[in-house]
């Protein structure tokens, strides 16, 4: 094996410092690295937190579901549209909310990615618009334009046959196309916040003849500084609605919107089965940046490391890296803040069809993203809290598979 440096159990370092040199791969001259300064300092996470040799997979709590999809009280079609899409049995998500959903109470799913949850909240809301003329009536509102567009794919996928019509207004994207699209009143708009207020100013979008309000993430939502285009979309929204609000954590912030946006729910929690207990976590040693890259390149010549998703803390070091691993005979991918839509979506692609074995990514970017199959999580810098490590690691070890985790720490 390449990584010789890799110690068990971490030695206690010293003080909280964090290595100061730019985080930005490969020195650049000191200069300001620009783009990666988001909210506050890193939080110092003891190494021993990187570590945990993986549950075995025999004492996994398999998730037995309690409905089968034929239980659910939709039609034909879109049964057709579930088998099609290969779903046979509910997640844990959607075994228990779609019963709630279709009863038509509000909602709090804590629920990751991964779990199932857009077909959670998709196919029972879909199920009721089937037949209904008022529109558009369904507002989902997610965090980043690549959640939202997953959502409008699957949606797409669900809605097959059934003349139901979305809008995905997301930024970063020609606004023309989505007056357009607006103007010929969808069911579903799905789309991002910033974007959607934008439009609900120019009095291109309204609200008030919407009945379904769906909040997916809202944790990061709030994360990105969301929170006023959030109340102000909500605001614009009828008070008689059915809302259901999905989050991976509950912190005193979300407890607030929820008692301010919900009204009496039910509360759903899936949490436990993405946990990071399944991944196996380690950390690897580094004396220097130098060190840390050729151990990095070393590490992912290996066959193993199949589908690695690598982290980093700037826009600028995850380009440079993503550059030099390309020119190191590593195909890699890059997908951060300075990329426009399109070049994310192309670099998403490119990984999600094996065209390049790796893909280097700020936490922002790789936010909310549908990455099935990942061999491997390498956090080439640390995360900023240990919350986002969870977040990050928990794109491996997914669906009973196993994962690896490696986290980069300086030597004392
Ligand atoms: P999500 O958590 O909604 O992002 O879904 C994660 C992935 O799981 C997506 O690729 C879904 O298509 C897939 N998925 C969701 N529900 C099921 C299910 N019941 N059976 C099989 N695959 C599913």
């Amino acid at each position: 094996m390449a990584f010789t440096q890799q110690r068990r159990g971490g030695r206690p370092p010293q003080g909280n410092s964090r290595p100061s040199g730019g985080r930005s791969f490969g020195g650049g001259g000191g200069g300001r690295r620009g783009g990666g300064n988001r909210g506050p300092a890193k939080k110092y996470i003891h190494p021993s937190k990187f570590i945990n040799k993986a549950v075995a997979k025999a004492d996994e709590i398999v998730y037995e579901s309690k409905h089968k999809f034929a239980d659910f009280p939709f039609g034909a079609q879109l049964h057709h549209n579930i088998s099609h899409k290969g779903y046979v049995t509910p997640s844990a998500i959607q075994d228990q909310a779609i019963p709630h959903i279709i009863e038509g109470r509000d909602v709090i799913g804590l629920a990751n990615t991964g779990t199932g949850k857009t077909a959670a909240f998709l196919l029972p809301i879909i199920e009721r618009q089937s037949g209904i003329s008022l529109r558009p009536s369904v507002l989902i509102v997610a965090p980043t334009r690549e959640l939202a567009q997953q959502i409008d794919e699957q949606f797409r996928e669900f809605s097959k046959g059934l003349n139901l019509y979305s809008a995905l207004i997301v930024g970063g994207v020609n606004v023309d196309r989505q007056i357009r699209d607006l103007k010929r009143r969808p069911h579903f708009i799905i789309g991002t916040p910033g974007r959607l207020k934008d439009l609900m100013q120019r009095r291109i979008l309204r609200l008030d003849t919407m009945t379904t309000l769906v909040l997916d993430e809202a944790d990061r939502m709030l994360d990105m500084g969301f929170l006023p285009d959030i109340r102000q979309i909500v605001d614009a929204m009828p008070r008689e609605r059915q809302t259901l609000f999905f989050s991976a954590t509950i912190t005193p912030d979300i407890q607030a919107l929820v008692n301010t946006f919900l009204n009496n729910p039910e509360t759903v929690s899936v949490r436990t089965s993405e946990t990071s207990e399944h991944v196996e976590q380690d950390i690897i040693e580094v004396r220097d940046k130098s060190q840390k890259i050729d151990i990095l390149t070393e590490m992912l010549r290996g066959e193993a490391y199949d589908k690695v998703l690598v982290f980093g803390e700037t826009k600028f070091g995850v380009q440079r890296l993503s550059d030099h691993l390309d020119n190191s005979g590593i195909p890699s991918a890059a997908i951060h803040g300075n990329k426009n839509q399109s070049q994310r979506q192309r670099a998403l692609k490119q990984f999600k069809d094996e065209r390049v074995k790796v893909l280097v990514a700020t936490d922002v970017a790789a936010r909310g993203l549908d990455i099935p199959n990942v061999s491997h999580v390498i956090n080439f810098d640390t995360p900023q809290t240990y919350e986002d490590y969870v977040h990050r690691i928990g794109r491996t070890g997914r669906g009973g598979a196993s994962g690896r985790a490696h986290t980069f720490i300086d030597a004392r």
